[in-house]
């Protein structure tokens, strides 16, 4: 449990974990991730949001950004704040970019583990896709023509290499990357895609353990929960989607 204080792997040092919040949650969202996994890995990790809070920025040492950016589920809104994930992560000299939601729980120690199996200088692009088929969009450069691509679903994480990330600079820094994200005008997440795999032609490395609330959390087996890397959840009409874990107060954190 993450109440047991765990070695952070070495590899934990060269990670940048962006977290993707707004104003509005950081009284819901944020206490259950900085209660349990943003111990593990407090030094590693940057809240990126769209208002000043000095009473977060204490509990958080300093690790919240306020983007600028406005507060609102737009596209243009999210492709404001990836691209601020983006720079922060190439000015932080880091090895792994890696992006969630603020309804994600990461398994920090398990990220280490998956990421220390992959080189930081070679191109790498992990992640989950949600759709079964790759995105087909119109190519704006060649009318009549379309492209088709994979991306990773933001809100299941994903992660890019230092060498990716470097490759992405020409397309992606210093705010450019809002300005390929008006161009598709797509999410941040596709857009983030879009650039990898259809322009810089490096393919998503599909890794299983990354899952988003588009998934149902109760059928991962409780058994294969701590081999997982993320997870979330949602409330539904009915039913909360959230993972099987019979052992844990359900009144104390609904979110499990
Ligand atoms: N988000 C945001 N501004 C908003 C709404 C959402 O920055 O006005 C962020 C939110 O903090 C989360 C992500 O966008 O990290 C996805 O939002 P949410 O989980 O509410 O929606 P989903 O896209 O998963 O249905
Ligand atoms: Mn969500």
């Amino acid at each position: 449990s993450f109440e047991e204080a765990r070695p952070v792997p070495d590899l934990l040092r060269h990670v940048f974990i962006a977290v993707k919040t707004s104003g509005q949650f950081h009284g819901t969202r944020l206490p259950p991730i900085l209660d349990t996994w943003f111990t593990t890995a407090p030094n590693q990790t940057w809240f990126f949001s769209d208002i000043d809070d000095a009473e977060l920025q204490q509990r958080t040492g300093g690790h919240v950004i306020n983007t600028n950016c406005s507060p609102s589920h737009r596209r243009e809104a999210l492709c404001c704040k990836m691209a601020v994930e983006y720079d922060t992560f190439m000015a932080s000299g880091k090895k792994w970019f890696c992006h969630f939601d603020d309804d994600n729980y990461v398994n920090v120690v398990r990220l280490s583990e998956l990421l220390s199996g992959y080189s930081p200088q070679q191109d790498w692009y992990l992640g989950k896709n949600s759709i079964r088929a790759p995105l087909q969009i119109l190519d704006r450069d060649r009318p009549g023509e379309r492209v088709s691509f994979w991306f990773a679903t933001g809100g299941a994480g994903f992660c890019l290499s230092r060498a990716l990330a470097l490759k992405m600079a020409p397309i992606a820094s210093g705010g450019r990357f809002m300005r390929v994200g008006d161009k598709i005008r797509l999410p941040d997440d596709v857009t983030v895609g879009y650039i990898v795999e259809h322009l810089l032609k490096v393919p998503l490395s599909v890794v299983d353990q990354f899952h988003s609330h588009l998934e149902q959390m109760k059928f991962i087996r409780t058994d294969q929960l701590s081999k997982q890397i993320s997870f979330s959840y949602s409330q539904y009409p009915d039913e909360a989607n959230v993972v099987s874990l019979d052992t844990l107060d359900s009144q104390r954190d609904p979110t499990r």
